[in-house]
């Protein structure tokens, strides 16, 4: 495996465990999907590190977007809620990537939002200094996380308008697109 290919074994494993930890043994055998609020929250509970939203100018963001700091993941609220969500995700991601403490800029967890929709081979590792790897590692691994590339086909049924919802909203996450819809809730 590619050092990218193994970065989204990892991202899948533990949404993964996260689902099943999630879900009630009535929901087993059942298409399912949590939403990324949920697979937070379960994230939370699992790594003991909580999630905490400040304004834009708290101090404690250091005029970044999120940071992982003292156990807690501080992340700016007064973003769009779903670029929220994935900012949190990005920080776990260097949880269990990186293992320290991060301040992660706008730069840092949008600068390689297209990372994994080109082919990248072994190489291009080596084209990056420190700092930019960990951050697309964590872009790659927080994206994987929160909507596993095979997640699609475990929630799909067949023909329905579940189905072709999720394929859009699938392509939109992909996409960064501003309209994007990444909670996946089944009110919707
Ligand atoms: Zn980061």
């Amino acid at each position: 495996m590619t050092h990218w290919t193994d970065i989204r074994a990892h991202a899948r494993r533990l949404h993964s465990e996260l689902s099943r930890m999630a879900l009630s043994p009535s929901d087993s055998g059942l298409p399912t999907r949590l939403s990324a609020e949920r697979l937070l929250e379960c994230a939370a509970d699992y790594t003991g590190i909580p999630r905490i939203p400040v304004p834009a100018n708290d101090p404690l963001l250091y005029g970044t977007l999120a940071t992982l700091a003292n156990g807690c993941i501080w992340y700016n609220a007064d973003v769009e809620s779903w670029f929220g969500l994935y900012c949190q995700a990005h920080e776990y991601a260097h949880h269990w990537l990186h293992h320290g403490q991060t301040h992660c800029t706008r730069d840092d967890i949008e600068g390689s939002a297209s990372e994994d929709t080109s082919p990248i081979g072994e190489s291009r590792i080596i084209g990056y200094g420190p700092h930019e790897l960990r951050e697309r590692e964590a872009n790659v691994f927080a994206r994987e996380f929160l909507l596993p590339s095979d997640a699609e086909v475990l929630s799909c049924e067949q023909g329905s308008d579940r189905c072709v919802r999720n394929h859009i909203e699938f392509r939109n996450y992909r996409k960064f697109g501003a309209e994007s819809d990444i909670t996946f809730d089944e009110k919707q």
